[in-house]
């Protein structure tokens, strides 16, 4: 058992309905507990699509236990393959029902359905959402693909061979999928990518395909794995068994989009153009495409250099937004994480090139409490981090999946490209305060309307917890965040602190002498709850007994050294 109010993924069968409602053609007939149709809300509402998702649930109720659950399943199966025709039929259970038994794939094994028909296992209380998702494509890949399988001891094809064939290169798009985060506008940018290369787009999918696309995945001469936590076992299966090359780098990012095209060049033989050449310390010409390298560069960004930026995403999110964050915009960052355990050997990869240890967990509450503990003045995540660091009151973008409907915009928002490069430099910057601004208050403290912690551009007032000694003490004090919406923060402990960690506070609190608070009080808003903790730590390491001015600027000469 674990107590969980917020959880990061759905059910496997989640996933599987998303690969089924990406696609056309293909139907999912889920056995399911009256109520589980919940789930086509993620789509009709939050992907805001004009058709239901192509699932039959079997929907039981409390009274067909008694009976013969099986015949349902069975019923539903026919009603679902006659009324809907699809190309290929996926059928699986969901939690409940798996506690059940009635093996629903192995009953539509056994009706002759005359349409491929795959068994989805997934396992709901060991696998979560993503992995369903991957499972889903990996399962349906090699069921519609066996017959195509070559004979062990077939010579791999060469990704070169277009090139014989007198055609242009082509590649597959694999990963993207209905609630994943921008991947609609991904496919477009990348495919226009590709395009100006001369390399064509054999395959997407899941998104947008048919059974009879995925039928044509041989035929490209490289996949590439857009989304890793989707894609990623179809990739090397294929690799593994038609010897087709996966292009692996994520193109999020000005670094990681030129080593994802320097990566396809390599691998499909074609010859680097000159815009893609590496200039030493300097971004190529393709990169300059963007105007992230250029906009970060220019003089209003100066302000960004060094601020604490803290990251928690799924892992593809995650690791790019780490090293844009680091390599391009010139943040520290000061946390990293994710919530896809598929994945976490990568992410701590990423984490150590960064000198920080990874966090690995589904827990927001943890997340939380790290996001704190960071004194992050940014915060990279998803809806959860962005619910997080309200209540902290901190500066927040989204990056990933869990996303709300506000992540499915109407306009053309990609995150892979240049031009996804762009979208991330506006939308990482927006929520911070703008350089002016910051510099001002931290001059004049005691203005009427721009008060500590006041993101004018933002249209709102002061947040609620940024008042003051309030932004800095919620940050400090938030050892056990609560859920207590930010405005009832104070200066005393965050209503749900543990006693002992409340103890600690107070004791740390009254150590405080008036001018240390007032020389405390000038440091600007967002750094304040960081040079308090330091400042703490310091006066416990030395056993002071005051902190006053003195104290608070020797631990600054300490920390700078
Ligand atoms: S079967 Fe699973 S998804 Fe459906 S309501 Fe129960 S726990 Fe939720």
């Amino acid at each position: 058992m674990e107590l969980t109010l917020w959880t990061y993924e759905g059910p496997p069968h989640v996933g599987a309905m998303r690969i089924a409602t990406s696609m056309e053609g293909v139907h999912y007939v889920l056995h399911a507990p009256q109520g589980d149709t919940y789930a086509d809300l993620l789509f009709t509402m939050i992907e805001r699509r004009g058709l239901r998702p192509p699932v039959t649930y079997t929907t039981f109720q409390a009274r067909d236990l008694g009976g013969d659950t099986a015949e349902l399943v069975q019923r539903s199966i026919r009603q679902a393959v006659d009324r809907f025709q699809p190309d290929a039929l996926l059928v699986g259970e969901s939690c409940t029902a798996e506690l059940i038994q009635d093996q629903p794939g192995a009953l539509a094994a056994g009706m002759n359905l005359g349409v491929p028909m795959v068994n989805l296992e997934l396992p709901a209380y060991s696998k979560k959402e993503n992995w369903g998702a991957a499972e889903t494509v990996y399962q349906l890949v090699r069921t519609l693909l066996k017959p195509q399988l070559p004979a062990p001891g077939t010579p791999k094809p060469s990704p070169s061979r277009w090139r014989e064939e007198g055609r242009r290169p082509r590649v597959n798009l694999l990963g993207p999928s209905l609630l994943g985060f921008r991947c609609r506008d991904d496919v477009l940018e990348i495919t226009r990518l590709l395009a100006e290369h001369g390399i064509d787009v054999a395959v997407v999918a899941p998104l947008g395909a048919r059974p009879a696309d995925l039928e044509r995945i041989p035929t490209a001469d490289a996949n590439v794995c857009l989304y890793p936590e989707v894609a990623g076992p179809v990739c090397s299966w294929l690799e593994r068994s038609f010897g087709t090359p996966v292009v692996r780098t994520v193109p999020i990012g000005i670094g990681a989009t030129a080593t994802f095209l320097r990566e396809l060049h390599g691998v499909l033989d074609l010859a680097l153009p000159a815009e893609l050449q590496e200039v030493e310390g300097q971004p190529s010409e393709a990169e300059r495409r963007s105007r992230l390298p250029w906009y970060s560069k220019s003089v209003d960004s100066t302000y960004l250099t060094g601020k604490r930026v803290f990251i928690f995403a799924d892992a593809t999110h995650a690791i790019a937004a780490s090293r844009i964050a680091s390599k391009e915009l010139g943040f520290q960052v000061v946390g990293l994480g994710s919530y896809s355990r598929e994945q976490a050997r990568e992410v701590r990869a990423a984490a150590a090139e960064l000198g920080l240890e990874a966090l690995i967990t589904d827990d927001y509450l943890v997340v939380e409490k790290a996001m704190a503990e960071a004194a992050a003045e940014l915060v990279l995540g998803t809806q959860m981090e962005r619910h997080s660091a309200k209540r902290l009151g901190l500066p927040c973008a989204v990056i990933s999946a869990p996303l709300h409907v506000q992540d499915v915009p109407a306009r053309y928002s990609p995150q892979m490209g240049w031009e996804g490069a762009n979208v991330i430099f506006d939308s990482w910057v927006h929520p911070l305060m703008m350089g002016l601004e910051e510099h001002l208050i931290g001059m004049f403290r005691h203005d009427f309307e721009f008060v500590d912690g006041h993101r004018s551009h933002l249209g709102d007032g002061a947040p609620a917890a940024a008042s003051g000694a309030d932004q800095e003490g919620s940050m400090a004090t938030a050892t056990v965040p609560t859920p207590a919406p930010a405005t009832t923060a104070t200066t005393g402990p965050a209503p749900g602190t543990t006693t002992a960690g409340a103890a600690v506070r107070e004791a740390l609190e009254s150590l405080w002498t008036a001018d240390g608070e007032a020389e405390l009080a000038k440091i600007p808003f967002f750094v304040r709850g960081k040079v308090r903790k330091n400042t703490e730590a310091f006066a416990r390491e030395r056993g002071l007994e005051r902190i006053d001015a003195e104290a608070l600027y020797d631990a600054k000469a300490h920390f700078s050294r």
